[in-house]
């Protein structure tokens, strides 16, 4: 086992307060990181009105500009890379291997510039002699930007690189649970911006609704659970917001019967246990054909069991703890319902509530009944039903019978019929033979109660731009 070595530049130091603030520790070892400032209401109002002081001449900034500027940011990222990715490791517990905390710093560098690049013209919709109309893209004023805990620095990135490349400023507030991975990448983003065009405020769900309240703020980008989303489209009504919402999944992957099993459960594995199970887009429930349940079952306990699970410094692990005590309580609940139940522990199941760190393993659970609640809520880390179907129609059926619409996906040896079922899922995206895939050039949003609204490409940019139609 070798163990990172920390490289210690200060950007740590630079981002906690010396005494007092939020105390913040280590999910794996209960290692204390440091203290993470909070911020009042009246910090809330000078960081926005500081950002709405900047926006103009950051609108006014020409657009080539402000791309090379993001590049510049992304250089930064890259320069302090492995830094950024051992605290992120720290804080949230995901390892620095496998696709975790190294793997999501280097996709903050890649969104920064794929955004940077994307091309955002006027569109020309009528030009036929007559009538000239075309619509042109304008900054909407201050961003307000309110992330999760599970994939910290990323998230943020989806939120504040296209937010900024049309020309707005970004007050951006971390989940109380990570608040230094976010306050230690806009410090290493700000080395590249200019002053105020990001501002970081560190609280907790009261602040992310002053936020929302916040008259100065002209839309919210928010990525978190379904019910917090419920309550900030309330809170943002009196002040007509603008809203992205990319909110809670409980993604149905349905296998059909032509499937090698050992072929697909690799990729069957890490599409639930990327970042081990906490992941909005993570498959979160599987519907398999009984012709090759067992099969299946079996493939994918091979794989699970081969997965080192540990602390995030050390170098071997690809799987870590729960980010969190509660969310590891959930996870246990959930599966507990399923045992009591009668459904088959295919292998975990069980965890040590006083051993150090909020380890729970990698758990997979067949005969399971459909409406088991582990199957329709969403467990949101390492438990995954495995669902027998006998009836391709049911299993539709059943991946369709949820609120929840993130993700879903198909997998299959015939693309044919693999891409007729994806056009029956009630999903903002279906992917074929993986699952959870994101690319800065995909739109990626919800259907039903995953959200409303488009992250990444130019449908990204748009949104956090209002349209001016223009005409003679
Ligand atoms: P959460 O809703 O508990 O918290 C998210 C953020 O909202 C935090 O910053 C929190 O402080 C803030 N908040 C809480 N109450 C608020 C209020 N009343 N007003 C404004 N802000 C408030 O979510 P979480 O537990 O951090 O994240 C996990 C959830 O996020 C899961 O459901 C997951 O599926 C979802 N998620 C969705 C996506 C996506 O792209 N659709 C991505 C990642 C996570």
């Amino acid at each position: 086992m070798t163990t990172a070595a920390a490289p210690g530049s200060g950007l740590l130091e630079r981002i906690v307060t010396p005494t007092g603030g939020q105390p913040i520790h280590d999910p794996a070892t209960g290692e204390f990181i440091g203290h993470a400032p909070t911020a009042s209401a009246a910090d809330l109002d000078t960081a926005v009105a500081a950002a709405q002081a900047a926006q103009k001449s950051w609108a006014a900034t020409p657009d080539a500009e402000r791309s090379a500027l993001l590049h510049k940011a992304a250089d930064a990222v890259e320069a302090h890379a492995e830094e950024l990715a051992q605290l992120l490791s720290r804080e949230q517990g995901k390892p620095l291997n496998g696709p975790n905390a190294r793997f999501e710093v280097g996709a903050c560098a890649a969104w920064l510039r794929a955004n940077a690049d994307f091309p955002i013209e006027p569109e020309v919709v009528i030009d036929d002699g007559e009538t000239y109309a075309e619509v042109r893209y304008q900054p909407l004023g201050v961003v307000g930007a309110i992330g999760p805990w599970n994939w910290p620095m990323m998230i943020s990135v989806w939120q504040l690189a296209p937010s900024l490349r049309m020309g707005n400023t970004v007050v951006i507030k971390p989940s109380e649970y990570t608040p230094l991975s976010v306050l230690a990448l806009v410090e290493v983003l700000n080395s590249a911006l200019p002053a105020d065009v990001l501002i970081p405020v560190c609280g907790g769900g009261e602040l992310g609704d002053q936020l929302t309240r916040h008259p100065d703020i002209a839309k919210i980008m928010f990525t978190g659970s379904t019910s917090t989303g419920k309550a900030i489209i309330k809170a943002a009504s009196d002040t007509m917001k603008r809203m992205t919402m990319e909110l809670g999944g409980n993604d149905a992957g349905i296998v059909l019967d032509d499937v090698d099993p050992a072929a697909i459960a690799e990729g069957l594995f890490w599409g639930a246990f990327i970042n081990t199970g906490q992941t909005c887009a993570a498959l979160k429930r599987l519907y398999v054909p009984r012709s090759i349940y067992r099969e299946v079952c079996d493939a994918l306990v091979g794989v699970a069991e081969a997965m080192p699970m540990g602390v995030g410094l050390e170098e071997d692990n690809v799987l870590g703890p729960l980010q969190n005590a509660a969310q590891r309580d959930i996870v246990a609940r959930l599966v507990d319902s399923a045992r009591n139940a009668g459904a088959t522990i295919l292998t975990g199941g069980e965890h040590d509530a006083e051993a150090p760190g909020y380890f729970y393993p990698i758990t997979l659970v067949a005969d399971i009944d459909p409406d088991n609640p582990l199957v329709t809520e969403e467990q949101f880390g390492p438990a995954l039903p495995i669902i027998a179907y006998d009836d391709l129609e049911q299993a539709i059926e059943w991946a369709n019978s949820l609120d929840a619409g993130l993700g879903s996906s198909v997998w299959s040896a015939d693309r044919a019929r693999a891409l007729d079922v994806a056009a029956r899922l009630e999903a903002g995206t279906t992917w074929i033979n993986k699952h959870g895939a994101v690319d800065p050039r995909m739109p990626f949003g919800g259907a039903k109660e995953s959200g409303f609204g488009l992250e990444f490409g130019v449908a990204g940019l748009k949104e956090v731009a209002q349209p001016h139609v223009v005409t003679y």
